[in-house]
């Protein structure tokens, strides 16, 4: 007799990108870059439980706008489940619960981790047996960010974000989150990029300083190899973003950036404490949400129901 599936429950990080070097965009629209993208600990986990058809839940922190989120075919994590179903020739039932911590639509690639998270959460419930190239290039038509948040840890990305490797990084990394109330469009990020700097090279700028600042382990070098092309685009459009900068930064941060099209902004601390310290100078401050989250953690993976 077959044993009766159990739920599956699969933890996904955000991201943040240390480097985030963008090119002018390609014929196909996408902007090619030269991305070093780290995941933090702020995580959303997805529970597949057994059902006959695909249906996705949402359950959110309470400083996540929820209502912005569809829980129909929109859904990442639903496309996740109709793609891998197509994979395998076959339609896949279950009911899709996401426990959201990452703020929505905020430069840190929630959706991304939820689709991750349900590619692997529907593999285990329905025990496909997947292979991870073949999970890798799933996760690649969901989003470009996807095949990171499979992964996990600190890596390399190129093409439009999606060609994804594992690079050295021996540091441990503490960082204060500041998420704002309301997200950002990333497609409205890149086309102020575009109006930016119509004279973009081809080829994104390479990100070897922040590669050797990683080596050394040192937070000071890490801070100021940070780089990301789409902070002035976002500031631009948002410019209490480059406020919150200064003000993190005149608190002590030893380096405050955008988050990938943000508008969350992520400062980078010493230490623990220091990142305690900070994110209780913002919110003594008037940042209604400060989070604290350090780097690298894993990429997508199951564990016990409510741990
Ligand atoms: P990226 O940096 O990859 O663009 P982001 O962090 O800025 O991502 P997301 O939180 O991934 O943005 O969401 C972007 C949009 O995707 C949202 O406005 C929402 O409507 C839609 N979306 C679809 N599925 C999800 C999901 N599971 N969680 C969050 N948003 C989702």
């Amino acid at each position: 007799m077959m044993p009766t599936p159990t739920a599956v429950t699969v933890r996904a990080a955000a991201k943040i990108n240390l480097h985030l070097g963008v090119g002018a965009p390609r014929d196909d629209g996408f902007h090619p870059l030269t991305t070093v993208y780290q995941a933090v600990g702020l995580c959303d986990d997805v529970t597949a439980h057994p059902a006959d058809d695909l249906s996705v839940d949402i359950a959110g922190a309470d400083w996540v706008d929820a209502d912005a989120i569809p829980t129909d075919s929109g859904n990442l994590a639903h496309r996740a489940g109709v793609l891998l179903g197509d994979h395998h020739g076959r339609e896949l039932g279950a009911r899709l619960v996401v426990e959201k911590s990452i703020p929505v639509a905020g430069g840190l690639a929630g959706g991304s981790a939820d689709a991750a998270a349900a590619l692997v959460a529907l593999d285990r419930l329905h025990d496909l047996g997947t292979s991870d190239t073949d999970l890798l290039r799933i996760a690649a038509r969901l989003g470009s960010d996807v095949p990171f948040a499979l992964l996990g840890g600190t890596a390399l990305g190129t093409g439009r974000g999606e060609v994804v490797e594992p690079v050295a990084d021996v540091g441990t990394w503490w960082w204060v989150m500041v998420p704002s109330l309301e997200g950002l469009s990333t497609p409205a990020v890149y086309r102020h990029f575009d109006q930016l700097f119509p004279d973009a090279s081809p080829t994104p700028p390479d990100a070897e300083a922040l590669l050797g600042a990683l080596r050394t382990g040192q937070p000071v070098s890490l801070a100021r190899a940070l780089r990301n092309d789409l902070q002035e685009p976002a500031i631009d459009l948002r410019p209490e973003l480059g406020r919150l900068i200064e003000h993190g930064e005149s608190e002590g941060a030893l380096r405050g950036i955008v988050s990938g099209s943000g508008p969350t902004v992520v400062f980078l601390c010493e230490s623990a404490d220091h990142a305690r310290d900070l994110a209780g100078a913002l919110m003594r401050t008037g940042s209604p949400v400060v989070l604290v989250a350090n780097g690298a953690v894993a990429g997508s993976h199951v564990v016990p129901a409510h741990v």
